[in-house]
């Protein structure tokens, strides 16, 4: 066991938040209900969503044991410590998906405004199904249009977090644990 210490990125400070061990426990559980509700599908796809979801992308494929597929798109709407407020596609999807049962994976939902647009853009490529797990749900902040149906993890802070893929101007996304920002 190792202590997590204070964290500083650039002109910030962060304090533990979420070990790497809870962590794996909630990804666990998430692996665990989709191998429920997926054991009949035989034509899962993962969509992580790139850069954030890369560490839960690849943690979440090696526990789920029903047959299935990974492939990634990249978007962007953060910049800094807040949302620009509109969503581009960085990185387009490079897979046919029609037909097959979708599940979007993203690190942390906040508004729904990512998740929102992505399944905007998935339903003219007609998917059979399409769901989203998620690591982190902020769900004070969530205005979306859908439910989040594999949430890890629901923040009762309305904090700015960092770590397991996630980043504040693009440190700290390799940190095996999570971290809060300071008030
Ligand atoms: P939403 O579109 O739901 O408001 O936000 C989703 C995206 O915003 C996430 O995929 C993530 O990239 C970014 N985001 C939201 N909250 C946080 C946070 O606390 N920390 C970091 N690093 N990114 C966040
Ligand atoms: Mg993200």
């Amino acid at each position: 066991m190792y202590i997590m210490k204070k964290l500083k990125l650039g002109d910030r400070c962060f304090s533990p938040y979420i070990s790497s061990s809870e962590i794996g426990e909630a990804v666990g559980k998430m692996a665990a209900e989709i191998d429920g509700d997926y054991a009949d599908s035989g034509s899962l796809l993962f969509i992580g969503v790139l850069s954030g979801a890369y560490m839960l992308a690849a943690d979440l494929v090696r526990k789920v044991t029903v047959p299935c597929d990974i492939t990634f798109i990249k978007v962007s709407s953060y910049e800094g410590l807040s949302s620009r407020g509109e969503v581009s596609v960085k990185l387009p999807l490079s897979l046919d998906i029609e037909g097959r049962d979708v599940i979007i994976v993203d690190e942390i939902v906040e508004t729904g405004l990512t998740v929102d647009y992505l399944f905007d853009y998935l339903a003219p490529l007609k998917p059979r199904s399409v769901a989203v797990a998620s690591l982190l749900f902020k769900k004070q902040m969530y205005k979306g249009r859908h439910e989040i149906k594999y949430a890890g993890i629901t923040m009762k802070e309305n904090l700015f977090v960092v770590g397991y893929g996630l980043d504040y101007d693009e440190k700290g996304r390799t940190l095996e644990d999570i971290y809060i920002l300071d008030e």
